[in-house]
């Protein structure tokens, strides 16, 4: 007996604790009131082993007056804990109804002379237990009061029943059961401790039996229940570290630039979580708002070729109407006309639209499930990251695309455009060059095209631009490409050219000019182009990809050189003297702040007499290796650049000072006379500048002459008249250079102040021919009636200073007489009269 008693109440001791445990980790006073009741079970049977192994009737009566005390303590508990647990709405007023009348018998039990069960105590006899000891029962008749006792213990039997029947409305149906289990042995045990009470058993008293199978029961339906909220949490926490490294991965494919990798990343990111059986992004086509276009599908987990679906009749068409969408089950036989769902035996769906910039939904993300949907809380979460994700992704892919049309298009012809056309001819170059094919570049420059602009306006002009440009687009193909290079220039490229050059290029120029060629309807006008173009073979003709355009740039000139209206090859000895020229610019530029590299001679001007009158300063150019460079290579050079005004301020400060140290030398120069070219003329402010620097130097003006050629004197006749005017009387000469080579006309001379005629050396070279030196007569006749003087350039020989002399030529320069001389071999040349 003693062994099953403290069985019992070791079972006891260890639910207490497990409950007290489960009521701290759960936050629930019903458990701790559980976990008391079990401390009272523990000692009630601690007292049923006490009251019944002792044999002192005294003592069986003290023990059996607190036996029915924790009785009358556990009623009220007993309520209070299962009326909580089972949220039994009146708990409260049975408490306080237990609690009273317990307090009542309570009382009642203290102080009446025998405990409360019992009216009259007859004896204690003992008895053999079925356990083999010997147990003492008291032997009494039932007390009054203890019909009140039993009435209570009643009561709390129907309210077991009533909480079980909460338990099983709760849908606890275990608990409920366990109720009825406890109520059964509760009933139980009170006839067992009948029967003893009665001598007619051999058992022990089970009451606190029950109770310790009650909170036996609940400590093992807690801990059941604590551990599958633990699975549950284990769940929850794997899934959300599952939906946290999704949510990274999704982060790190931002840096991904490729729009296709960036979807197939996404997807399998999706489908590592969800393992769904279908995931797929598609767009809606444009214009066919009905049809979506694929653009990555995966199968489980494994890309599978795009395809085309009509959302007609599919649970994307709710999506792409409404918002995200789901359907946990069922979802073929809710989309019966969705041939792939009944197909591949869809069971769940969930849809995302996929938006633009102003919300408007382009497309669609969806998963699809051959199982009923699971986990749909943290699939919508994930969904709806991914679907913003993906949206902005679009977003971000078109309008790169845009930029990049506006990058790489022309706007007007809507050809792509000379950043486009550069990456072309990059490419094509390099393709060559690895399989030793030839490409040709053709450029097209409309001819006149600045009159369009002027004379109808820009609008006018883009129009035509755009409708030829709509022309070159229909001759572009795989192997020619076409742009737009600037303005009114367009350029075709030949990928792939086959055959001989001059061919292939006359085909086309033919071609491409009869396309050009017909007329534009712009408005009511009617415009009609004509156009040249230039071409480059490369990597034939051209060694640097860079120089590509510019090459057939020059050829193009060269077409237009040519009169327009037609085409030119490009002709690689142009770049190679534009390279020469570009040379010589950079050197004449240093040469013009060294001091020792352009130097000034002096040719004489030799009158009839033999007397050097007057001496032309004509400029030097010794380069870095001692090669004289002649002015004609350079002084064209310098008026195309501009750099003519350095040069010319050069020559005169240097002739200013040469005359200067004449001066000091006591040597008596003739007037010098300084070439000035048509671009310093023209310059504004050029003569005041002129006379400002002579002033200055402190050379007179008497003593120099200006030469100047027709073609400086030709514009504004006005200017020109009055320009010469103030230089003349400022004493300075005015010599017409190279009479004969440019308008030459007689008339237009008599209005020009000038006071020398210069006949080209041309007309001397040729004065053997009668009709050269009948003209060289005429001129001189003429020039003489105006009160000029001639002089005869380049003469060479002793004949032709007869013949000019026969036919009136007064002054002669020339290698006849003596070839330009340095300063000092001028100096020495000089004399007053040399002989004839
Ligand atoms: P230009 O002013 O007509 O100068 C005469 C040119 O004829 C000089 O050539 C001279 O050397 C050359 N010449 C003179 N007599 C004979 C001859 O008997 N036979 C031959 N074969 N040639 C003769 P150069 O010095 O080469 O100058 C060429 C041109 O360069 C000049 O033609 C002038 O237009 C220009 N030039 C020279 N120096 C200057 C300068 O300081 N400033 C400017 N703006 N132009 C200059
Ligand atoms: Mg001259
Ligand atoms: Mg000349």
């Amino acid at each position: 007996m003693a062994a099953f008693y403290l069985v019992l109440i070791t079972l006891n001791a260890l639910c207490a604790v497990l409950l007290c445990i489960s009521g701290v980790l759960r936050q629930k006073n019903y458990l701790y009131s559980l976990a008391l009741l079990t401390v009272w079970a523990l000692v009630f049977n601690a007292l049923s082993f006490k009251l019944l192994s002792t044999s002192a009737l005294e003592d069986a009566l003290f023990y059996s007056r607190i036996h029915t005390s924790i009785i009358l303590l556990v009623l009220p508990l007993f309520t209070y804990t299962f009326g909580n647990w089972s949220r039994f709405r009146h708990t409260n007023t049975l408490v306080l109804l237990f609690t009273l009348c317990c307090a009542i018998l309570l009382v009642i039990n203290a102080v009446s002379a025998v405990p409360l069960r019992f009216g009259v105590v007859e004896a204690l006899v003992s008895y053999r237990t079925v356990f083999g000891d010997t147990a003492y029962v008291i032997i009494a008749g039932s007390g009054k009061a203890s019909l009140f006792f039993h009435a209570l213990t009643a009561l709390n039997i129907v309210l077991l029943l009533a909480f079980a029947y909460r338990f099983y409305f709760a849908r606890k149906s275990v608990m409920s059961l366990v109720l009825m289990v406890t109520l059964v042995l509760q009933l139980l045990a009170a006839y067992v401790g009948y029967s003893i009470d009665n001598q007619q058993s051999s058992l022990v008293y089970l009451g606190g039996v029950p109770l310790t199978f009650l909170s036996l029961v609940c400590v093992l339906l807690l801990s059941y229940s604590l551990k599958q909220k633990t699975v549950q949490l284990d769940e929850q926490t794997q899934k959300r570290i599952a939906l946290e490294t999704a949510f990274a991965r999704l982060a790190e494919d931002v840096s991904i630039e490729n729009p296709a990798q960036f979807y197939l990343n996404t997807l399998q990111t999706l489908y590592e979580f969800s393992h769904a059986d279908f995931i797929l992004i598609g767009l809606v086509r444009r214009g066919q708002e009905q049809l979506v276009d694929t653009k990555t599908v995966l199968k489980n987990g494994t890309r599978v070729p795009n395809f085309t679906y009509s959302l007609r009749g599919s649970p994307c068409e709710k999506v792409y109407a409404q918002d995200a969408c789901y359907f946990e089950s069922g979802v073929a036989a809710l989309f019966p006309d969705d041939v792939f769902l009944t197909e591949q035996q869809v069971e769940s769906y969930i849809g995302m639209p996929l938006l633009d910039g102003e919300g408007k939904p382009v497309g669609i993300l969806a998963m699809l499930f051959c199982q009923p949907l699971a986990d749909k809380q943290n699939l919508l979460q994930l969904m709806k990251v991914v679907s913003v994700r993906v949206s902005a992704e679009l977003r971000r892919h078109q309008l790169e695309q845009k930029l990049q049309k506006m990058a790489y298009f022309d706007y007007v012809s809507t050809l792509p455009n000379r950043a486009s056309l550069f990456d072309e001819i990059n490419s094509t170059f390099y393709h060559c060059q690895k399989t030793g094919n030839k490409a040709m570049l053709m450029l097209i420059d409309l001819d006149y095209f600045g009159d369009i602009n002027r004379k109808f306006g820009f609008d006018v002009g883009d129009q035509v631009i755009k409708q030829l440009g709509q022309r070159l687009t229909n001759y572009a193909s795989k192997d020619v490409f076409v742009a737009r290079n600037s303005g009114d220039e367009f350029a075709v490229l030949l990928k792939h050219v086959s055959g001989e050059t001059t061919s292939v290029l006359n085909v086309h120029w033919t071609a491409l000019s009869a396309i050009l060629a017909k007329t534009c309807l712009v408005g009511h006008r009617q415009i009609t182009m004509q156009c040249s173009m230039g071409a480059v073979l490369f990597p034939q003709q051209i060694a640097n990809r860079f120089d590509v355009i510019s090459a057939s740039e020059h050829a193009m000139q060269q077409a237009k050189l040519k009169g327009r209206n037609q085409c030119a090859l490009f002709d690689p000895g142009i770049l190679a003297r534009l390279d020469y020229k570009r040379q010589l610019e950079t050197n004449l530029k240093r040469a013009l702040h060294a001091s020792d590299e352009l130097f000034l001679v002096y040719q004489p001007k030799v009158d009839i007499n033999g007397k050097v009158c007057g001496a032309e300063a004509l400029i030097r150019w010794r380069g870095k290796d001692n090669t004289i460079i002649p002015p004609a290579e350079f002084i064209p050079l310098a008026e195309e650049t501009g750099l003519i005004h350095d040069l010319g301020r050069y020559v005169l400060r240097y002739v200013c000072t040469d005359l200067l140290r004449w001066q000091k030398a006591g040597i008596a120069m003739p007037r010098v006379s300084v070439n000035i070219s048509a671009t310093e003329f023209e310059q504004d402010g050029f003569v005041d500048e002129l006379l400002s620097l002579v002033a200055e130097s402190g050379v007179a003006c008497s003593s120099l002459e200006l030469e100047l050629t027709e073609t400086a004197l030709l514009r504004d006749a006005k200017r020109v008249v009055s320009e010469l005017t103030r230089l003349r009387q400022s004493g300075m000469s005015i010599a017409l250079d190279d009479f004969g080579t440019g308008y030459s006309s007689l008339s237009y001379l008599q209005e020009l102040p000038i006071d020398v005629l210069k006949i080209d050396k041309s007309f001397i070279d040729n004065l053997a021919q009668p009709r050269s030196a009948e003209l060289v007569k005429a001129i001189i006749t003429i020039a003489q009636q105006m009160g000029l003087s001639v002089v005869a350039e380049g003469t060479e020989t002793q004949q032709q200073v007869n013949e000019l002399t026969a036919i009136g030529c007064q002054i002669f320069q020339g290698y006849y007489f003596s070839k330009p001389l340095t300063f000092d071999d001028f100096s020495r040349f000089y004399r007053p009269t040399l002989p004839f």
